[in-house]
């Protein structure tokens, strides 16, 4: 048979009925000790402790499978599964960097990531460098000598500028500088990450692997050059997936071509639809032709999910609220991926670039729901902040 296709390695990879009885889906190994026969057999697992279960903590056969599904989705050789987004995005910037270096975070990166240059790095003599994630061809003046990292995120969080990520990344491979990637927003389902000369990349699987919005979940995916690096660093810091929630996030995966497209067409004919709307200053969609990278974006992934954000009519902060309020079939709460559809107003950091504006901006997440009915949620949402302004 050839290479299996992407929807159906997403439907098999990490399924090992074999080992279970014919059971289709892995147990939930819940697990703290892990016994053995005899000191030897004890010696031999942890001697190849990366491909042996030898402590909770290093792993299940439920956590093996998530992380086999999710390094064939990402496009690289292993990955490991952590507690959050956020963990998988440390670890991995942690993994290369000691007292003295210097890394670099575009400047439209998700907010924690700033947060731990700022609060955590910086206290351990790392210092940060935001750059213009539009200007491929300047982000080497921001290098030094003692660059050791560099993060990217396409598209960026809330304002959704699509990078050229085989650009930067390759400057930054030319300086040998590594190069971290957080690809939440494309899932790794829109975007191959490796194929465009990332390193490391990052998914906080909360989102679109999870899917329901019921479990806490992060990975690190890598090739076999940083392997042992990025996964001591994951293990030095303790993190660990717990096996309920590596289960849910293998079993999301197994919808997740479904879902996905669902999320893509619900979110095109949303966003289209607010675009019309007088109230609506700005749509900020990857698929729109004013969004800055909208032709990277068309080159490089293959679709769009279903978060987005958009730019009011300036107006005041009360109308925003009013909006937002008034709306029935959207969440008000941080967090996405899940099938409900959600709402956010958002407030952005920027100290290298100029922030989408100068209305407020929100985000949405455009869930499963029928695009029709959220549409007349949001017809009377806009006319209460209109009323309001
Ligand atoms: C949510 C999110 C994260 C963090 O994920 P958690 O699981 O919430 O820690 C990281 N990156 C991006 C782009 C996100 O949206």
């Amino acid at each position: 048979m050839s290479e299996p296709k992407q929807n159906t390695r997403l439907v098999h990879d990490g399924s090992h009925p074999e080992d279970n009885y014919g059971v289709v889906n892995p147990p939930v190994f819940r697990a703290s000790t892990v016994s053995f026969q005899t000191v030897a057999a004890q010696a031999e697992a942890r001697a190849d402790a990366d491909n042996n279960f030898v402590y909770g903590r290093r792993g299940t056969p439920t956590s093996s499978a998530f992380e086999e599904a999710v390094a064939n989705l990402e496009g690289g050789d292993k990955t490991i599964a952590v507690g959050s987004g956020l963990a998988a995005i440390a670890s991995a910037m942690l993994a290369f960097v000691s007292a003295g270096d210097h890394v670099l975070v575009c400047d439209n990166g998700y907010s924690p990531t700033r947060n731990l240059s700022e609060n955590f790095l910086k206290r351990f003599g790392v210092e940060t460098s935001y750059y213009d994630p539009m200007d491929s061809t300047g982000v080497k003046n921001h290098f030094r000598p003692n660059s050791k990292a560099i993060y990217l995120e396409a598209p960026g969080s809330h304002t959704f500028e699509v990078m050229d990520v085989g650009a930067i990344a390759g400057a930054a491979r030319d300086a040998g500088i590594k190069v971290v990637m957080d690809n939440t927003w494309s899932a790794g389902y829109f975007f191959k990450p490796f194929d465009f000369g990332v390193d490391v990349a990052v998914q906080a699987a909360t989102k679109y692997h999870v899917g329901h919005s019921d479990a806490m979940l992060g990975a690190v995916t890598v090739t076999k050059e940083d392997q042992e690096v990025v996964f001591a660093s994951a293990r030095q810091l303790g993190h660990h997936a717990a096996p309920d929630d590596a289960y849910l996030g293998l079993r999301g995966m197994r919808t997740m071509s479904v879902r996905m497209d669902r999320h893509e067409t619900n979110a095109l004919k949303v966003a289209e639809w607010l675009a019309g709307r007088a109230e609506v200053d700005q749509v900020l969609h990857p698929a729109f032709k004013n969004c800055p990278g909208h032709e990277n974006w068309k080159r490089d992934f293959s679709g769009s999910c279903g978060l987005f954000g958009v730019v009011m009519k300036e107006a005041p902060v009360e109308a925003v609220h009013a909006l937002i309020d008034t709306l029935e079939l959207f969440g008000l709460g941080g967090s996405w991926g899940g099938y409900e559809s959600l709402v956010l107003p958002t407030n952005v950091t920027r100290t290298a670039t100029t922030a989408p504006g100068p209305g407020p901006l929100v985000r949405f997440h455009i869930g499963l729901e029928d695009p029709d009915d959220l549409i007349e949620d949001l017809g009377a949402g806009l006319d209460a902040f209109s009323a309001a302004c």
